[in-house]
């Protein structure tokens, strides 16, 4: 079966998932969020008290783990060796823990073919870091989504205040800006829009609009 596939990526906190849902509901694909693929491999290696940094010791892990994903119109649901970690994957150290075994090669060599298959079974909107120039490099919608930094960190202090969690402004500001530099100065498919892609900057624009211009790119391609 040819699929239609729409890569978005850009860096945390710019409203990816959040718009990739949308907009798989909206025309009756399937998401993937890749980050929680990477924040799965995170979690299994922040319980087994492995230094996420430590790759002789990550890599003999990954055998040991299986994931799974569950599609529904809610979104993506995610298992870790059979175990629905859907909301523990999204832990504030957990997003440290993703950031940094996704700098290893071998980490992402074990990701890219489950990314590449759920692709060619599915029309897919798939967002993650390297999408659009690694994963799907012929993808036939490339969308790559920012915001400012500000923007990002008010975001997701609303969410984490809203969550009831007692945080700082310029921490999270601190840690979204070293996300940032990881993940754009990676040896390893580095976070950089493809030459190809449509850049969204949503700072000023509602969720609603977002959806609607990808929605809008992709009847013109389809
Ligand atoms: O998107 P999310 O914040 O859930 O991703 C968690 C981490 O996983 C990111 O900081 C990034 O380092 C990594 N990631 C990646 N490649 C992807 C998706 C996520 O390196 N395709």
């Amino acid at each position: 079966m040819k699929t239609f596939r729409i890569a978005i990526d850009g860096p945390s906190g710019a409203g990816k998932s959040t718009v990739a849902k949308a907009v798989a509901k909206k025309l009756g694909f399937i998401q993937v969020d890749t980050g929680a693929m990477y924040r799965s491999v995170g979690l299994y290696i922040y319980r087994m008290g492995i230094e996420p940094t430590d790759a002789d010791k990550v890599i003999p892990e990954l055998k040991n783990i299986n994931i799974d994903l569950g599609f529904s119109d809610e979104g993506q649901r995610i298992y870790l060796n059979g175990e629905d970690v859907s909301e523990k994957i999204r832990q504030n150290e957990i997003s440290a823990y993703a950031s940094k075994v996704s700098a290893i090669p071998a980490v992402r060599e074990f990701l890219l073919g489950m990314q590449r298959k759920v692709a060619s079974e599915h029309n897919v909107v798939m967002d993650g870091r390297d999408i659009g120039t690694v994963i799907l490099p012929d993808a036939e919608l490339k969308i790559f989504q920012t915001a400012s930094v500000r923007e990002r960190a008010k975001r997701r202090y609303d969410e984490l205040i809203a969550k009831g969690q007692i945080v700082d402004m310029e921490q999270i500001k601190k840690e979204i800006e070293e996300r940032d530099y990881n993940d754009s100065h990676r040896a390893t498919a580095p976070l950089r829009p493809a030459d190809d892609a449509v850049i969204i900057d949503n700072s000023n624009i509602t969720i609603e609009e977002n959806v609607g211009m990808i929605a809008a790119l992709y009847e013109l391609r389809k």
